[in-house]
């Protein structure tokens, strides 16, 4: 990756850090979920409302680093009105791609492409992947 790219893609990430997207908690939610990541002290809730299997809105409250910020900042723009089980595939996609699995990520999701830089540093993988580890296990919220 040529240096240009590599300083838009920080770029794109701490924008993101600083500014997340679809932060909070949806009010009422069908679909919650906690996630945390011990090795960098991140900790993320996921909020969403589902309706007809449809991610209609999905919020997430996030205590951590920047990367985790902008990681759920990033998804909650990539999965917002998706259907629940297509972007619970595009996260096993994206987790291929950061574990090194796949080398390029599907059209789909290149809004995330600045996060596949953090690949290059094991131990901040987790962070990229945390709020797709949270959608995979996010249930029913009750009522
Ligand atoms: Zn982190």
């Amino acid at each position: 990756m040529d240096e240009d790219k590599g300083g838009l893609y920080r770029a794109v990430i701490l924008e993101h850090a600083k500014n997340p997207r679809n932060s909070g908690r949806v009010e009422n939610p069908t679909l919650q979920a906690r996630a945390s990541n011990p090795l960098c002290g991140d900790e993320l809730e996921l909020t969403a409302s589902l309706e007809g299997g449809i991610l209609a809105d999905i919020r997430f409250q996030v205590r951590g680093c920047a990367i985790v910020t902008a990681a759920a900042s990033l998804m909650s723009q990539v999965v917002q009105g998706q259907d629940l089980e297509v972007a619970r595939v595009l996260g096993r996609t994206f987790a291929g791609v950061m574990e090194g699995e796949a080398s390029d990520l599907p059209a789909d999701l290149a809004a995330l492409e600045p996060l596949v830089e953090v690949k290059k540093h094991r131990s901040r993988i987790k962070c990229a992947l945390l709020p797709w580890y949270a959608l995979a296990d996010a249930e029913g919220a009750g009522g």
